[in-house]
């Protein structure tokens, strides 16, 4: 059984700092206790992570804000090493808050971190000694595990795995990755990497793409940035545990994708998992190997992402497990303070329901505060310059059945404002760039 979570975005608890309650939809609180019933009910089970999990809520910002000092380890880390997870891989956001943050706070992780297709681009090297045209992470792990077979014996299977990143970092992040790193295509790195990691010996590889489906045209689109699909074409990796779009698969949405089986997950023949965002799901695929002269074969896969929440009952399905809360109660406070730290007052209620069908004021402060901004910066010689500005309406109803879902919309009332409304109003923290 091989487990995932995937684009967690540091939502450890089961709370929404936003509307200041409990959220039995989200949070690693919640999707731990569906990692221990999975390994429960099976013989063999090891668990990944596939990123996008230190930035993308409050409890991300306010560490960021913070900072890490060397030896500090990071909530997110904190909680997962509760977990036993066999390797982390780097997502596109792990980038928003500079390779020092990241260099620090992966320090923290008691597992190893994987990623095969970003290299050091900077002349004078990068973290670690690393040369530049290296990787700057390890492409790749082989891990000889221990499992049980049928009969109760022991046996060893070496398990490779492999991560990926869009190369689309490079324009997300470009003020910070610039001249540091380059990033190469998904699939021409798989080609490249995984037959050595079949002649290293690994009897399964398990590929962890952060990367959506995208396209199933064959050949794909060279550098794209969901390359899931095409990675089923990349000859001996037996299972993909994927992400970044927030999606969950297997789904009936992608009944019409060519090759796909969205009862049994496989994608173009290949078990394929995405468990959602923030905690919701836990991917879940199963083998059935079996071992002949000295080999081990996949014989059958089953794959399915499993909901911390029933949407349509309104009913957790699962309780929170104390110790993840226990382990970040103190950075939940320091959340909870930062969040509600006093920024100003509003006359208005600010409210996105109608900002798909008419302008919105919570559209319009954004663009006001960017003008104000801009404009206060101008040198001299533009002064009285005209300024125009762009805002997209952030929170409009979510993504994947959670439209009717009030949470999903952006909620300031009138009166004083504090960090929470701010964040509420922009969620991501993004660079703002003047033209
Ligand atoms: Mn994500
Ligand atoms: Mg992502």
């Amino acid at each position: 059984r091989v487990l995932e979570t995937t684009d967690l975005h540091t939502n450890i608890m089961d709370f929404n700092y936003y509307t200041g309650k409990d959220d039995p939809t989200i949070g690693l609180a919640r999707t731990a206790s569906l990692i221990h019933a999975a390994r429960k009910d099976a013989k063999n089970s090891v668990l990944v992570d596939n990123g996008d999990l230190l930035q993308g809520s409050p409890m991300g910002d306010y560490m960021a804000n913070k900072g890490l000092q060397i030896g500090d380890i990071h909530p997110a880390y904190k909680a997962m090493n509760l977990l036993d997870y066999a390797v982390g891989n780097i997502g596109n956001h792990e980038f928003n808050f500079g390779l020092d943050f990241l260099e620090k706070a992966i320090e923290g992780a008691k597992f190893p971190y994987i990623n095969s297709n970003v290299y050091c681009a900077d002349e004078n090297g990068c973290w670690k000694n690393i040369k530049k045209g290296e990787n700057l992470f390890t492409p790749y792990v082989i891990k000889k595990t221990e499992i049980l077979d049928n009969d109760g014996n022991k046996q060893e299977i070496n398990i490779g795995y492999i991560g990926f990143v869009p190369p689309q970092i490079l324009l997300w992040d470009k003020q910070k990755l610039s001249g540091k790193v380059t990033v190469d295509d998904i699939v021409k790195t798989a080609e490249k990497y995984v037959p050595k990691m079949k002649a290293e010996g690994a009897d399964i590889i398990i590929a962890v793409p952060h990367s959506g489906i995208g396209s199933s045209a064959n050949p794909g689109d060279p550098m794209a940035e969901n390359a899931t699909y095409a990675l089923t074409s990349v000859k001996d990796i037996n299972a993909i545990m994927f992400g970044h779009s927030h999606s969950i698969f297997p789904h009936a949405d992608y009944k019409d994708l060519p090759n796909t089986d969205v009862e049994k997950g496989l994608l173009n023949g290949v078990p394929a998992v995405m468990p959602g965002r923030w905690g919701d799901n836990l991917g879940v695929i199963d083998f059935k190997l079996e071992r002949k002269n000295g080999k081990w074969t996949v014989i059958s896969a089953a794959t399915h992402a499993r909901p911390i929440y029933d949407g349509a009952a309104k009913q957790p399905l699962v309780d929170a497990d104390l110790d993840i809360r226990q382990v970040v109660e103190l950075e939940h406070q320091g959340t909870l303070k930062f969040v509600d730290e006093p920024i100003g007052a509003a006359e208005a209620n600010m409210y996105s329901f109608l900002t798909l069908v008419q302008d919105d004021p919570t559209v319009q402060i954004v663009s006001d505060a960017q003008i104000a901004n801009v404009k206060a910066k101008l040198p001299p010689e533009l002064k009285g310059f005209p300024v125009l500005s762009a805002a997209a309406p952030f929170k409009a109803g979510g993504r994947h059945g959670t439209s009717s879902d009030a949470d999903q919309y952006v909620q300031v009332d009138k009166g004083p404002l504090t960090f929470k409304n701010a964040a509420d109003l922009y969620l991501y923290p993004n660079t703002m760039v003047a033209v």
